[in-house]
């Protein structure tokens, strides 16, 4: 008889996992993190390379076939090339894909691609030197558009998705710049709403520049058709009516997406998050130190997935947001 695959208590199958290789990051955007950056996670705290393999390894036996790597940083992390590789290799794993800032990528695409990375987004909040300058605290667009450009050359790295967190009072004056950029370019870009997770803890609902806004205001310009979402997708996608590209909305906090979520995240440090906004964690990595084998592990994980929360409660009165940051969960 088969592996049950992994479900939640309200039915839904649990089939995707975000994967935070460190919580450690080279920039320090204003949405996320404070100046001077987070107290980082200890080398001994962080999991090993063999550990997050038999992770994967149990949790691909349970039915997680989409793994996404994120951070912090990833490419924060030495090595990630040959950490992809070997989560690549992992029987199940149908689809491994990397979350950046792009600083790295020139040096890594290559590498990367040849691991198994198949799906990149790349985060870039503005196409103005300056003014990526200003909110992310680094100079670095240049970079991470050459990046772009490497990664681009890689045929088999598709499709290749620009994240743009949308702030109110920012962002209004990089909607246009971004949409001829999805337009004129192999990239689909997303905006992705502001969420009360970042380090500073100052996110207000004001501060939420919506998906809605945002598509109004491009469809003004360029007519969109809105295109089927898939279950469980967290965007919303639409094509430029005359057919020249892409663009997405991600939108948490105006249009929440929960109710076929079926994702789990695993912290840089062996914790099992069952929702971006869990107010609690199931460790993993004491029982995996501690000699547990491998049916223990997954007793622990298939109970803390049942308990798995229905929804996020950001819009709700009394909303409490969760100890750790963005940064240290990896989006
Ligand atoms: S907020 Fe939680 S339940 Fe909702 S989509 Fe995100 S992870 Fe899933």
């Amino acid at each position: 008889m088969g592996i049950e695959p992994l479900r939640d208590g309200h039915g839904r199958r649990i089939s995707d996992m975000r994967l935070s290789v460190t919580d450690r990051c080279s920039f320090r955007c204003r949405y996320c993190m404070p100046a001077d950056g987070m107290p980082w996670l200890a080398r001994d705290e962080l999991l090993s390379f063999e550990e997050i393999a038999r992770l994967v390894r149990l949790f691909a036996r349970l039915g997680v076939s989409d793994l996404r790597l994120t951070g912090g940083e990833p490419l924060q992390r030495r090595e990630l090339p040959r950490l992809a590789g070997m989560l690549a290799q992992i029987e199940g794993i149908e689809d491994l894909s990397l979350t950046t800032n792009g600083l790295l990528l020139e040096r890594h695409a290559e590498a990367l691609v040849a691991s198994g990375v198949k799906r990149f987004n790349v985060s870039i909040d503005s196409l103005s030197p300056e003014r990526f300058h200003q909110l992310t605290r680094r100079d670095a667009l240049h970079r991470v558009l050459r990046g772009l450009e490497v990664l681009a050359q890689f045929p088999q790295a598709r499709p290749i998705k620009i994240n743009v967190v949308a702030l109110r009072g920012f962002t209004e004056l990089e909607v246009m710049p971004f949409a001829r950029f999805a337009r004129e370019r192999p990239f689909e870009v997303r905006f992705i709403e502001f969420m009360p997770l970042d380090g500073d803890r100052t996110w207000t609902p004001e501060q939420v520049l919506t998906g809605a806004e945002i598509r109004d205001a491009i469809a003004t310009e360029w007519p969109l058709e809105p295109l089927v979402r898939e279950p469980g997708a967290t965007a919303r996608v639409y094509r430029f009516a005359d057919g020249r590209g892409r663009i997405g909305f991600v939108n948490p906090v105006s249009e929440p997406f929960c109710a076929d979520c079926n994702r789990i995240r695993l912290t840089a440090d062996g914790r099992l998050r069952t929702c971006l906004f869990s107010l609690g964690e199931t460790d993993l990595r004491g029982p995996l130190r501690a000699g547990a084998d491998d049916a223990d592990v997954e007793d622990v994980i298939r109970t803390a997935v049942w308990h798995k929360e229905l929804k996020h409660h950001v819009n709700d009165p009394g909303f409490v947001r969760p100890a750790r940051s963005m940064s240290a969960i990896g989006g």
